[in-house]
């Protein structure tokens, strides 16, 4: 186990603005950084890894055994996919097609939360206060609905709300918790043709965490410091 220091936590660590957030972190302090694939060098980009698909349940069982109660007061829900941007209206959108985004954006979102919740509170009590950002997407807004992607649109419409509701129930526990766009970033997700480079997103996504407080908890921001319309 390393120090005593808070960790903080970042899960789909391995890739796109994951890794780039592990690699930004993990200088400042301990750094777990989670995938279902783990790297071969287990001090890949400085941080100590743990194995985690955010769709096996007991998975996070096993996450929540290992930490044992570890103080982590940063928990990033980076996680996440994208299946349908390619689906059409008539004949498209497939149920399971629902199911397995939902999965991963939304109920692993809250299962990884459930999980560290002892180690949230651990780092409160040492640290005055912890901290859980959901990386969300401007695409769930819906005061911005453009139509299409219908189902990454409301996991991310779902992840957004759940974290608005955490916000209010882990307050009085020390535990701030906020949504964030990351940008459109040039990942496997976002494409080649994105508007910013994974090191920008990590950049700016790591300033929004660092100013978010019991004062700030419950918001919506862009990975430079933008309120998103819900
Ligand atoms: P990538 O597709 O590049 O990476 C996705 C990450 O999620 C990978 O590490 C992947 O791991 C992990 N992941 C997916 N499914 C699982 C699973 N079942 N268990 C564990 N890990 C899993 O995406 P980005 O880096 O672009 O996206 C990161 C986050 O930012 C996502 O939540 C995304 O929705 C959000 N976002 C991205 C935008 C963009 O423009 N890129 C815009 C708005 C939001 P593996 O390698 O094992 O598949």
């Amino acid at each position: 186990m390393a120090g005593t220091a808070p960790a903080t936590l970042v899960t789909g660590g391995n890739r796109g603005i994951g890794a780039a957030l592990v690699e930004r972190l993990a200088p400042r302090g301990p750094t777990i950084a989670t995938a279902r694939a783990l790297p071969k060098d287990k001090a890949h980009g400085g941080a100590e890894w743990l194995a985690l698909d955010v769709t096996d349940a007991a998975a996070f069982e096993t996450l929540a055994h290992r930490l044992d109660g570890r103080p982590v007061g940063l928990l990033v829900c980076n996680a996440g996919v994208f299946v349908d941007r390619h689906e059409n209206l008539a004949d498209g959108f497939a149920p399971q097609l629902w199911a397995d985004t939902f999965a991963v954006n939304v109920t692993a979102v809250f299962q990884t939360v459930q999980a560290l919740l002892p180690s949230l509170q651990a780092a409160a009590s040492v640290a005055g206060h912890a901290r859980v950002a959901v990386i969300s997407s401007q695409m769930g807004s819906s005061e911005r609905a453009h139509g299409s992607s219908y189902i990454y649109r409301a996991s991310k419409a779902a992840a957004t709300n759940l974290a608005m509701n955490l916000a209010r129930d882990l307050e009085g526990l020390g535990i701030a918790v906020a949504a964030y766009h990351p940008g459109w970033v040039r990942t496997d997700m976002g494409g080649p043709s994105a508007a910013i480079s994974v090191e920008e997103s990590a950049a700016g996504l790591v300033a929004q965490f660092e100013a978010l407080t019991l004062e700030t908890t419950g918001r919506f921001l862009t990975w430079d410091g933008h309120v998103m319309p819900f």
